[in-house]
């Protein structure tokens, strides 16, 4: 079985020590040298130039090196037929779920004022918010959003999520498709973006959905950058119907030093770290499926071409 290892920020000689401890024998080619492309089974890609996956006849699976796929269902010349897996790891959801619970705590705890009030050298108590009366709503229920939404409702947050289809979780209320979405924002004074960039998706948080948030709301981005119109942000903020913004992600990233969020005040934002992809642990998923690949077995974690997630 031969992998192709395909990301110029990744590390190759970590990710092939870690690869080749469940599978010694792999033989592992780090891009661009690719050695014959006639021998490649799987590539392991982030962020691959556009074509690049077609010059390989034989290519059976493309393994992403992380949750989301819009790196490479960008690729307008992708090979038509070849599966793509992304990576389902409880590492990586742990990360996100950490970071959505510190984001949610801090504005619902008015910690982001008193980071204010101790610039301003005030000593002021606010009154404590009642966590079962604070909306908050996760935009997107899969993998990420589902644990999130868990996690914050376990801290008795009043907790919604909105998904294509209808969710069953426990003590979450569930909102699914167009139709549900208005409802959705209309509870959710802290909102959680981890919905996948699709083009359904792209562009979401724009002038619209922010009016259909209640005055004074929060909003947190922890997607992906294109999710969000950073014009209509910018003026809901200034506007002060949006109260604050908690950005993980931008387009493009890095984010450039003019952009206006680096100076917001109502803006806090963090280098895409939400989580991080960490080889030790995003490895099992990508072993579980080169050993099915390998036997012929069903594929896992698969992505939906069409819908684009
Ligand atoms: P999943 O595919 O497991 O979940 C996606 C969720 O979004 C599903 O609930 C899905 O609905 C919902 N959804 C998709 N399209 C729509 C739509 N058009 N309308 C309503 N709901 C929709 O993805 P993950 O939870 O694993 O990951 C989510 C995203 O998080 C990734 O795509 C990635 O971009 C981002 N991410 C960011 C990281 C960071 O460090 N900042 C790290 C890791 C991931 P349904 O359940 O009905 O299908």
């Amino acid at each position: 079985m031969a992998l192709l290892f395909l990301s110029k920020g990744d590390d190759p000689v970590r990710w092939a020590a870690v690869l080749r401890q469940h599978i010694p024998d792999l033989d592992i080619r780090v891009w661009p040298e690719t050695g014959d492309v006639g021998d490649l089974d799987a590539a392991l890609v982030w962020n691959h130039p556009p074509g690049e996956l077609r010059r390989y006849p034989n290519l059976r699976l493309i393994l992403s090196l992380g949750a989301g796929v819009n790196h490479v269902l960008d690729d307008p010349d992708l090979p038509a037929t070849v599966p793509i897996a992304r990576i389902v790891d409880p590492g990586l959801t742990g990360g996100m779920v950490e970071y959505a619970v510190w984001a949610v705590m801090r504005y619902h705890r008015n910690l982001d004022v008193y980071e204010r009030f101790q610039r301003e050298g005030k000593w002021k108590k606010l009154p404590i918010p009642d966590a079962s009366r604070r909306g908050v709503g996760v935009l997107g229920l899969g993998e990420i959003g589902g644990a999130c939404a868990q996690v914050l409702s376990a801290f008795g947050f009043w907790v919604a999520g909105w998904s294509r289809t209808p969710k069953n979780l426990d003590g979450i209320v569930s909102y699914a498709g167009d139709g549900g979405l208005k409802p959705f924002l209309a509870r959710t004074d802290i909102l959680v973006c981890v919905l996948p960039l699709t083009p359904d998706t792209r562009g979401i948080i724009n002038a619209e959905l922010l009016a259909a948030l209640p005055k004074g709301a929060f909003v947190i981005n922890i997607a992906r950058g294109g999710h969000v119109v950073d014009g209509d942000l910018i003026a809901a903020l200034d506007s002060g119907h949006i109260a604050g913004a908690t950005l993980d992600v931008f387009q493009p990233e890095p984010l450039p030093q003019e952009h206006p969020f680096w100076r917001h005040p109502k803006v806090t934002l963090t280098p895409h770290i939400a989580s991080l992809t960490n080889p030790d642990t995003a490895v099992l998923p990508i072993i579980e499926n080169l050993r099915r690949l390998a036997a012929g077995r069903p594929l896992v974690h698969l992505v939906d071409r069409k819908s684009g997630y």
